[in-house]
């Protein structure tokens, strides 16, 4: 058996598909016009262009999206500088490109920040496509894969998806990747079962092995017995009837059992999630990452522009709460436009609401389209990393002069825009009292609270042992926060990963949580776990957890 990140759900049994790399090797030895190998840039630029535009056709709009950020990367100018410079140094084209692309893939591997991470798929999955428009190399057409695929491969790149007919492919799995790389989204939003980060995986599997991918457990067993597929169809058969059985949730309210109603809202990270909000019955939006909106781009969107993006998530959600957090970018996050400088301790340096406060031609600009954005919908503004009154405070004070200006404009805006804080640092989990009684509503990041709680890097195999929610440090600071938001009576959410976690979930409940904020595909399932839980029920279980002091015996207990 092999092991790796489940990150879609689902269980498939298939035949593997095992797609091996082309040779890209190219021979460096003439001496090269810098003119004759521009020429041979552009015209591949071209192709690619077309093919991308191609390709972007088969897909959703969100998918799309990330393909024609490619286009968007080789025509960006500061990389068609760089490759010049190569250029005029005698290297040909293939040189140039491949040069350039490690360099920028050097640059965005140095973060430990997921977002960013992905970017290194997008440059190798652009690398690796130009390089074969360049050398006239051919892939074997992902079009013509069998029914009953297992898509076996190194890297799943926004291109492949796109060629492949997902009505034959019933599984991926990959070498690379991990739970919030471009892959697993894609694998999500196509909900087909795949499991990332398997070493060697397209070595140990062969073309035609009848493989069983278990998506729930990230698991893959290799060479199945007739007893190990009976047991798995059977699996299937139930999985899938428990996603059908989800839907009767679709339409109600997320009602405790026997008690009160709760919010169950949606994470998302891009205008287009808002169907996917509305598909899935979400109640709103709990968490709007805008960072994505600059990470996609070659440069800072307008306030123009941001308005639109704001305006038109809000029209689609009709009237629904809509909470935008500012941009949550800085220390190590490489946005080459933004001039973000190096940091030695990056999670601990200039992000988030600390590089807006010192970017105010970038905040402001963000500010103001989410102020003339509010008087088209319920937005409502969050701030991520707070750690202090006085970044609050600075920023109401931003608030009230920009309202100012929009009012000489003569441009509408929301007046008395809700300003929450999220509780993601032990610096506002202890102030969280103070806090309470000057922000209009809480949301509990509980995958930073988590990390800077237990000093564990999120994003370290090493410490993940240490950097769990369950730990009770953790928990009794998440405790504390509803605490002080319920005494304050303002309203607190949590829109970490843990939201949508069954074993928390009763805790939460136990604890008075009011907002549940969790991806769109796990909506209907968090609402079935929040109504099968009555209040006295969820207390007695937290009564227990709460008295245990080690993550081991709390894991042990957990529901
Ligand atoms: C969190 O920290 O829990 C959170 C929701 O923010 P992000 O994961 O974007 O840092
Ligand atoms: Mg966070």
């Amino acid at each position: 058996m092999l092991k790796g990140t489940a990150v879609s759900g689902g269980i498939a049994i298939g035949k593997a598909f095992v797609l091996k790399e082309c040779d890209l090797t190219y021979s460096t030895s003439k001496d090269y016009k810098p003119n004759e190998e521009w020429l041979r840039f552009e015209t591949a630029t071209k192709k690619f262009t077309l093919q991308t535009e191609r390709l972007a056709k088969n897909l959703d709009k969100d998918e799309a999206q990330i393909l024609k950020g490619h286009i968007l990367m080789l025509s960006d100018p500061y990389m068609q500088g760089e490759i010049k410079k190569h250029l005029e140094d005698g290297s040909c084209i293939e040189a140039a490109l491949a040069e350039v692309c490690d360099n920028f893939k050097k640059d965005l591997a140095k973060t430990d920040d997921e977002l960013t991470k992905q970017r290194v798929s997008d440059v190798n999955d652009l690398e690796r496509r130009m390089l074969k428009i360049l050398l006239g190399k051919k892939d074997f057409d992902l079009n013509t894969l069998p029914p009953n695929t297992i898509f076996v491969v190194r890297e799943l790149t926004p291109s492949m998806t796109a060629e492949i007919n997902k009505k034959n492919v019933v599984g991926f799995l990959t070498e690379k990747g991990g739970y919030t790389s471009h892959a697993a989204i894609i694998s999500r939003t196509l909900e087909i079962p795949a499991i990332l980060g398997i070493d060697n995986i397209t070595d140990s599997i062969k073309n035609n092995d009848t493989l069983i991918l278990d998506g729930l457990n990230g698991e893959v067993i290799l060479y199945p017995t007739e007893a190990q597929l009976k047991t798995y169809r059977q699996k299937k058969s139930e999985y899938l009837a428990q996603q059908k059985s989800l839907r009767t949730y679709i339409g109600k309210k997320t009602t405790i059992k026997g008690g009160r109603t709760v919010s169950l809202v949606c994470n998302i990270g891009n205008p287009q999630d808002a169907d996917r909000v509305l598909e899935c019955d979400g109640e709103g939006v709990g968490l709007f990452r805008t960072e994505f909106l600059f990470i996609n781009s070659n440069k800072a969107p307008s306030e123009d522009e941001q308005f639109e993006i704001y305006r038109k998530t809000a029209t689609k959600l009709r009237g629904k709460p809509v909470i935008i957090r500012t941009l949550d970018i800085g220390g190590d996050k490489s946005i080459p436009y933004l001039n973000i400088k190096h940091e030695e301790n990056p999670s601990l340096g200039c992000r988030a609401i600390r590089y807006c406060l010192g970017h105010p031609d970038i905040f402001d600009t963000q500010l103001r389209a989410l102020l003339r954005a509010g008087a088209y919908g319920d937005i409502r503004i969050m701030l991520p990393l707070i750690t202090c009154i006085d970044e609050l405070r600075t920023v109401k004070s931003r608030i009230a002069v920009l309202e100012r200006e929009l009012k000489n404009e003569n441009k509408p805006y929301k007046k008395n825009i809700p300003l929450g804080v999220m509780i993601e640092t032990p610096a506002a989990a202890i102030m969280a009292d103070a806090l309470a009684r000057e922000a209009d509503f809480f949301s509990i990041g509980a995958n930073d609270l988590t990390q800077y709680t237990m000093a564990a890097d999120r994003g370290s195999a090493d410490v993940a042992y240490l950097c769990s929610v369950f730990s009770p440090a953790v928990l009794r600071s998440i405790r504390h926060i509803i605490d002080c938001a319920k005494n304050a009576l303002i309203p607190v959410g949590m829109c970490g990963e843990a939201a949508s976690d069954p074993r928390m979930i009763p805790l939460l409940i136990a604890f008075g949580l009011d907002e549940f904020s969790v991806s769109p595909t796990n909506v209907l399932s968090v609402r079935e776990t929040i109504t099968k839980w009555t209040q006295p029920q969820a207390e007695t279980y937290a009564q227990k957890i709460m008295s245990l002091t080690t993550l081991g015996e709390v894991l042990a207990n957990l529901a």
